[in-house]
């Protein structure tokens, strides 16, 4: 098992395919993506190294996200690779779900069983204005097909400034008789957005206690459940995620572990510029990364440092997935 120096397990991997993305979310990559090309990112081969070294130390969950994952031409075969890897038991994906609705029930018949979707507004004008793409039809279309083929749906919004009960109240709406949880997410400060993000940054306290407010119950937590905070309404077939990453305490259920689309290990989504596992990857070494792994985790630190403004060396998002 992965275990680091503060006793917390990790059995779930992040791992990103690519730092492309075709969205231009106001957060994220308001310019579009303009890094490097497709062959700087990991090969099929290389991530089953990376699988088969995580999955021999426990790792039992991975979330292949990115950038947008989909784009990737080999994308269902990672999926069948990932399914495929001895000791892998679940596999989810985050995508901003544009191609969902053609692809569910291909990436479900790969071994895909959770798809995330980032939907940040349900009104079609203001998402076209925060994602510069007009598409909130085609991923609604999505996460229909996703749920019809299977797929345990989850939905990712993240909370900015003019995120108001009115905006709130029809997102409830719309999970009245949906069965899918939706993780409202506090923004977060990246290298690269620090203007927007002392604009648009809220806190996400006030939106928990008006839930609690309106009857919404927290559930249970398992006791290896990560950092969300989950409720649910007896009137209502979908749920809610928090994910208050300036809470106190955020860090103390990590359970998760990063590997970047240029094949850097990230112990923290906002720690340092990233440990290099390329020459383990090169050789297929499986057994020496599991050595490395487990020697540099040792240093992971008990917290990130975002409330004092440090944001390590994540420019934005998309270079690691979230
Ligand atoms: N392209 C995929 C997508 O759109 O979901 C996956 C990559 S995206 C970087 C992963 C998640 O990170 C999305 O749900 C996105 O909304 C979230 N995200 C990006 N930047 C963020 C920030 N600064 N604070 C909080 N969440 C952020």
């Amino acid at each position: 098992m992965l275990q680091d120096n503060h006793g917390r397990q990790f059995y779930y991997l992040r791992l990103s395919i690519t730092e492309a993305c075709n969205f231009r979310c106001q957060y994220c990559l308001p310019d579009g993506y303009q890094g490097p090309s497709a062959d700087s990112f990991l090969s099929k081969s290389e991530i089953q190294t990376v699988l088969s070294a995580f999955a021999g130390l426990g790792t039992s969950k991975v979330r292949i996200t990115g950038g947008e994952p989909s784009l990737r031409r080999d994308f269902t075969d990672i999926i069948s690779v990932t399914a495929n890897t001895p000791g892998i038991k679940r596999v989810a994906m985050t995508t901003h779900g544009g191609r969902l609705a053609q692809k569910a029930r291909e990436w479900k018949a790969a071994g895909l069983d959770q798809v995330n979707v980032s939907i940040d507004s349900l009104d079609p004008r203001q998402f076209a204005a925060i994602t510069g793409q007009d598409k909130l039809k085609e991923v609604l279309a999505g996460i229909d097909n996703a749920a019809e083929a299977g797929l345990d749906v989850k939905v990712n919004t993240v909370m900015l400034s003019q995120f108001d009960e009115k905006r709130l109240t029809r997102f409830l709406g719309w999970i009245k008789d949906k069965p899918v949880t939706l993780r409202f997410i506090e923004l977060m400060q990246t290298g690269e957005h620090e203007g927007f993000f002392n604009h648009q940054h809220q806190s996400g306290q006030p939106v928990k206690e008006w839930l609690l407010s309106q009857g919404w119950a927290p559930l249970i937590r398992r006791k290896d459940a990560g950092p969300a905070q989950e409720f649910y309404h007896p009137d209502y077939q979908g749920k809610i995620g928090l994910i208050l990453p300036y809470s106190k305490d955020f860090c103390q259920s990590c359970n998760r572990l990063r590997v970047a689309a240029n094949g850097n290990l990230h112990l923290c989504l906002f720690s340092e510029q990233g440990l290099t596992l390329q020459p383990y990857l090169r050789e297929n070494d499986i057994q020496g990364l599991q050595q490395y792994l487990q020697k540099v985790l040792v240093s992971k630190e008990a917290t990130h440092h975002l409330h004092e403004g440090q944001t390590g060396a994540t420019k934005h998002l998309a270079m690691l997935g979230g």
